[in-house]
């Protein structure tokens, strides 16, 4: 059970109930709107509006379908405004149930819409005309880890039905770590959070000592961190310096972008650590237990939230993803080594049984 306060009760509640939440005024000025992802356990992504002297901005916006859209217009409906009120888009990373709208939205207002620039980099790969090679590159990334050529077709693609959620925007703003985000009213700082996504962030409102969290904190799930072909080499170990980065900052209350709003940062930071740290002893046990193994036989014999039958495509890819990063961040703590063959079959470091 966690160790966290959680403040979001109306937002658990209708979780609990698989409902979506209400519109919520968090503080004056602050609100929460939640905004439906059509077939994904997330359910919903927060949506928050900012109010300033004129006008609001919105952190993330939803997927990029009729749905969400209308639930985000009758969202702002509620705290008084409509598109062409937005002033500012502040994306946290380029996922589709965040930045998804943004594009759309941008359009129905003339909003400045910001990136981290790690993110806006990926963009043209992703959503635009490098999109064959970036399959390329997923799928060779697939060989080394040992996927079954069965399975391959599926995983390598597997993304891609998710892509119509998207109405690509190239930002106008790019916030750097540390970065002030220019809002008439408020005192809010980019803090660069890598690992989920490369250039993930975090806002800090400093005045009213909130976190908008995004996906790098979030109070129930821990958020994936996979290595896929547009990641940097060792996201994992990005990700737990990120989480450090954030265990102390002195706030009252986090806002994530999914489930609910909590106390407790400190916490859940300690949580995911934990999470990570026991991941990475399983990983290694699975590895040490029979030297040779190539990620994807590593991944089959991981324990995951579901049964491995239930982990289909997306999931399927990311589940490698994941265990190949955990791979990853055993090595460069010297505790497993890889061959160079194709696949590629992982050690222990001290196993000589390949030589
Ligand atoms: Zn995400
Ligand atoms: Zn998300």
């Amino acid at each position: 059970m966690s160790g966290i306060e959680v403040t979001g009760l109306a937002q658990r509640r209708s979780w609990e109930s698989v409902g979506l939440p209400d519109v919520e005024q968090v503080r004056p000025g602050l609100w929460s709107v939640p905004v439906p992802l059509p077939n994904n356990p997330l359910r919903y992504v927060l949506v928050y509006l900012l109010e300033l002297d004129s006008g609001i901005a919105v952190i993330d916006t939803g997927w990029s379908t009729e749905e969400a859209w209308s639930t985000l217009v009758a969202g702002m409906a509620v705290a008084g405004y409509t598109p062409p009120d937005v002033r500012a888009i502040l994306i946290t990373h380029i996922h589709p149930d965040h930045y998804g709208l943004a594009g759309r939205l941008r359009e129905a207002s003339g909003a400045w819409v910001a990136l981290h620039p790690a993110d806006a980099a990926l963009i043209p790969a992703r959503y635009g005309l490098g999109l064959e090679r970036l399959l390329e590159n997923m799928d060779a990334l697939l060989v080394e880890a040992g996927v079954p050529d069965e399975v391959r077709a599926e995983l390598t693609g597997a993304s891609m039905g998710i892509r119509e959620f998207v109405a690509a925007a190239e930002p106008d703003v790019l916030l750097e770590d540390r970065a002030s985000v220019p809002l008439p009213g408020w005192d809010l700082v980019t803090l660069h959070t890598p690992g989920h996504s490369p250039g993930h962030v975090c806002f800090l409102d400093r005045r009213g000592r909130l976190l908008f969290s995004g996906d790098h904190v979030l109070p129930r799930i821990s958020p994936s961190v996979t290595m896929h072909a547009q990641q940097p080499v060792n996201p994992l170990a990005d990700f737990l310096d990120a989480l450090r980065g954030v265990r102390d900052l002195d706030v009252d209350e986090v806002l994530p972008a999914h489930e609910w709003r909590f106390r407790g940062l400190d916490v859940r930071v300690d949580e995911l650590l934990a999470h990570h740290r026991q991941r990475l002893d399983e990983t290694y046990a699975a590895i040490s237990g029979a030297p040779g193994l190539t990620c994807w036989e590593t991944t089959l014999r991981l324990r995951w939230s579901r049964d491995w039958s239930q982990i289909v495509g997306y999931m399927r890819r990311a589940a490698v993803g994941e265990t190949l990063a955990h791979l990853v961040l055993l090595e460069s703590s010297g505790r497993v080594r890889r061959d160079d063959a194709r696949p590629v079959h992982w050690y222990p470091a001290d196993d000589s049984s390949d030589r």
